[in-house]
């Protein structure tokens, strides 16, 4: 069902991202993006070959895809799409949106960053198709302040204004290279991540070399 019993629009969330693995930042800030923005799913579509990351780096798309499968299957509002996994050749968000837009054509869509990748928005490519389609959710993440971004949004792009909406959230200070580099130092990543990842990561001896 595409609207709910007053006949509003449903809303999905989209969360991409590398996921290389996927930790708690990203799982706060869909729950909370979800709650507040009455999202009935939020669907995370893990990257294929990244277009911004160099191939090399990144582990292969199935670990990935795995290891979000694993960190998401408690939560019945979370969902999994291997769109971008599957596809060949560089995924760019727009060509996903797309696919999405025509897959759920009644539902409103909400694509949710954290506030790093909020503020480089614009440099994507066709961004201003991008605000036409879907609107965004930038939740707070440290070190990524977001007030001269959304000032500026107010004075050189007002029309989208109303489309990129900040998000409040508890903010936490975890990054997947941050987890990378623990592993690989020997140092703990439990409780930053959900176990099963945690275990995962180590039965397949990611991350311990470069
Ligand atoms: P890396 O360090 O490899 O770049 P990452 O932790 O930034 O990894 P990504 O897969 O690059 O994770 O991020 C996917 C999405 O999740 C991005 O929109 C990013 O801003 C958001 N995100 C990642 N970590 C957090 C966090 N701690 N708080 C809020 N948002 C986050
Ligand atoms: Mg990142």
């Amino acid at each position: 069902m595409s609207k709910d019993p007053e006949g509003k629009r449903n809303r999905l969330g989209i969360m991409g991202g590398t996921f290389d693995p996927i930790h708690y930042g990203h799982l706060v800030a869909a729950e909370m993006a979800r709650c507040e923005f009455d999202l009935s799913t939020v669907l995370f579509i893990p990257s294929g070959t990244p277009p911004h990351k160099n191939s090399q780096d990144v582990s292969a798309a199935d670990l990935r895809y795995e290891m979000v499968a694993l960190a998401i299957k408690d939560n019945p509002a979370f969902d999994l799409s291997a769109l971008e996994v599957e596809r060949k050749g560089l995924s760019y968000t727009v060509e996903t949106l797309r696919i999405l837009r025509r897959t759920w054509p009644e539902h409103e869509l909400y694509f949710i960053t954290g506030t790093d990748a909020l503020l480089e928005i614009f440099s994507w490519r066709e961004a201003e198709e991008i605000l036409t389609m879907i609107q965004f959710i930038g939740a707070a993440r440290p070190g990524f302040d977001a007030s001269d971004f959304l000032l500026k949004v107010e004075q050189e792009h007002p029309e989208t204004q109303e489309k990129i909406h900040y998000l409040e959230v508890p903010a936490l200070a975890i990054s997947s290279t941050d987890i990378r580099l623990r592993v690989r130092h020997g140092q703990p990543i439990r409780y930053l991540l959900p176990e099963p990842v945690r275990i995962f990561i180590q039965q397949h001896g990611l991350y311990v070399t470069e």
